[in-house]
């Protein structure tokens, strides 16, 4: 089934205690900080019953329609129709936004491939992950991630500080398992649940903690808060901050405050291998919807640097093209991870198809360890004038319109409004607030930069280079067992 944006809006609508710049929230889909976004899930919701749009956005099985964002990959095909909706949405948008469902759904299809893992402690957690991977594909709720504890102390046991910095189980009933803690998560308050779990590997020092649990959390459970960090959306007119103002994603600290995890929504507990196997394999599906992001935020770039260059009558210099051209190299080297990922695919342990793995985690480093030196490549190609320019209404005053009008006329081609359009949307993509929020969140929304590297080396095929240099260098000693040999990353298959 795929619900409307009216059935998502209703949802939300549970009695959810949101908190923001100290007001008690009432009613997040009509709040000017989270409506904006609030619409735009509720517009996808809509484009798949849209004739316009439900063929890329959703499949039909069984004579029911589902998301396609939502389906479990099988095939080379699955992958290209996830891309294509995706694109359509933030096509149709006219912006980015991340976490809207498709780039954090994947994170379960990760456990769901370590079921044998989950058997080992009990197979009743192996069949709930099964359950929510097919029960999201049958209700389509907007599910997100949460990962991030406030964490407190590194240096110590969180047994040894307040244990609650890290998420934790504090009492077992019968009805499941009653958990206190607190994790950051985008658009949780406008989000329906999360698959939660623990993000840092020192549990203690035990095989069976209480830190080590993962569970579907339910956004609609009673002792749950949601406090959010201010919203970009409303600081500043929207003709000077045209993205801050529609595409802000707000971030809340949730915080548990004893809440009930029913047992059918356990994942793993006291589990310390299963949580362990989640951190490594956390990110295999869903890293590809969220560099796609990169892709797109790269194409703004070249957009904003290209017309202020055209603008300017600059794009004719020779050290103006070659600026360009890298902001080129940046898109293209991801669109050809991204590209690449799915042609040379793999499959999983329980037989679903994983983008390349090598392919798709260097690619998510490119994109995010590359990306502020691509905006400030952007930022210098358009010019100080976006952080000079007077905002609108200083356009629309009588008394300084004719100075504004005179100065901001290009050329015959270029009327003042579009260039005051075009320098408000370069500040806000690349010198607002709202501009390094984003880049923060491309840096560190998927873990942080050392757990990106740490995925490139899991997932390279190191035996690779090892055969070829063994060979070239005649050296005697064993790069693998007998019979073995390299799966020589990126090789024609
Ligand atoms: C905009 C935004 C949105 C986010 N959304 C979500 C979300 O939806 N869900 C979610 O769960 N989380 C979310 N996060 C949290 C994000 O996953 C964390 O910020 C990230 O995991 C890093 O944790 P931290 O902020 O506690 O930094 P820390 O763990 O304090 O790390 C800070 C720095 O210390 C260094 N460091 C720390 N540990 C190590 C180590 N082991 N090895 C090497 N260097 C190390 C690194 O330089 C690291 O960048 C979001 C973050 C941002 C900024």
């Amino acid at each position: 089934m795929i619900r409307t944006g009216r059935q998502y809006r209703d949802s939300l609508r549970d009695g959810r205690q949101v908190f923001i710049n100290g007001e008690r929230v009432k009613d997040v889909t009509v709040h000017p900080s989270f409506k904006p976004l609030v619409d735009i899930r509720a517009l996808v919701y809509d484009m798949q019953h849209d004739a316009a749009t439900r063929e890329v956005m959703s499949y039909c099985d069984n004579g029911q329609r589902h998301a396609i964002g939502n389906k479990l990959p099988m095939t080379q095909d699955d992958w290209w129709d996830k891309r294509r909706a995706t694109d359509t949405v933030l096509d149709r948008i006219g912006g980015i936004v991340t976490r809207i469902g498709d780039e954090t759904v994947g994170e379960m299809w990760s456990l769901h491939d370590g079921q044998d893992l989950l058997n080992e402690v009990d197979p009743r957690f192996s069949a709930n992950i099964r359950n929510h991977v097919a029960r999201v594909v049958e209700l389509d709720p907007f599910h997100v991630s949460a990962n991030t504890d406030p964490k407190g102390d590194r240096s110590k046991r969180p047994q040894d500080q307040d244990p609650d910095m890290l998420l934790h189980v504090v009492k077992e009933t019968d009805a499941g398992l009653v958990v206190r803690g607190a994790k950051y998560e985008t658009a949780a308050a406008y989000a329906n649940q999360a698959f939660t779990k623990p993000t840092i590997a020192n549990w203690g020092d035990s095989d069976y903690s209480d830190y080590a649990v993962g569970f579907i959390c339910d956004f609609s459970s009673p002792n749950l808060k949601f406090i959010c960090r201010t919203g970009f959306a409303g600081r500043g007119p929207a003709a000077d901050y045209p993205l801050a103002n529609k595409f802000d994603e707000i971030d809340s600290l949730v915080i548990f405050d004893d809440v009930l995890v029913p047992w059918e929504n356990v994942l793993f507990y006291r589990h310390t291998r299963a949580a362990s196997f989640i951190r490594a394999t956390l990110h295999r599906y869903s890293a590809f919807a969220y560099v796609q992001r990169n892709l797109k935020l790269a194409d703004m770039l070249i957009g904003a640097a290209l017309f202020n260059a055209r603008q300017t009558g600059l794009d004719k210099q020779q050290a103006v093209q070659e600026k360009l051209a890298q902001l080129a190299c940046y898109r293209e080297g991801i669109n050809a991870h991204l590209t690449a990922a799915v042609a040379l695919g793999e499959r999983s342990p329980a037989g679903l198809l994983m983008p390349n793995q090598s392919l798709l985690f260097t690619g998510r480093v490119l994109a995010t360890s590359k990306l502020h030196e691509m905006m400030h490549i952007a930022r210098e190609l358009c010019g100080g004038q976006i952080c000079v320019t007077p905002d609108k209404a200083a356009f629309d005053d009588p008394e300084t319109r004719p100075w504004l009008e005179k100065f901001y006329k290009v050329n015959d081609d270029w009327e003042p409004e579009d260039r005051r359009k075009l320098l408000a949307f370069a500040r806000d993509l690349l010198n607002s607030d709202y501009a390094g929020h984003r880049l923060t969140f491309q840096l560190f929304a998927q873990s942080p930069p050392f757990a990106h590297l740490a995925a490139v080396y899991r997932s390279f095929d190191w035996n690779g280079p090892l055969a070829f240099v063994q060979k070239a260098a005649d050296l005697s000693v064993k790069v693998l067992p007998p019979g073995l040999k390299p799966k020589r990353n990126g090789a024609v298959p």
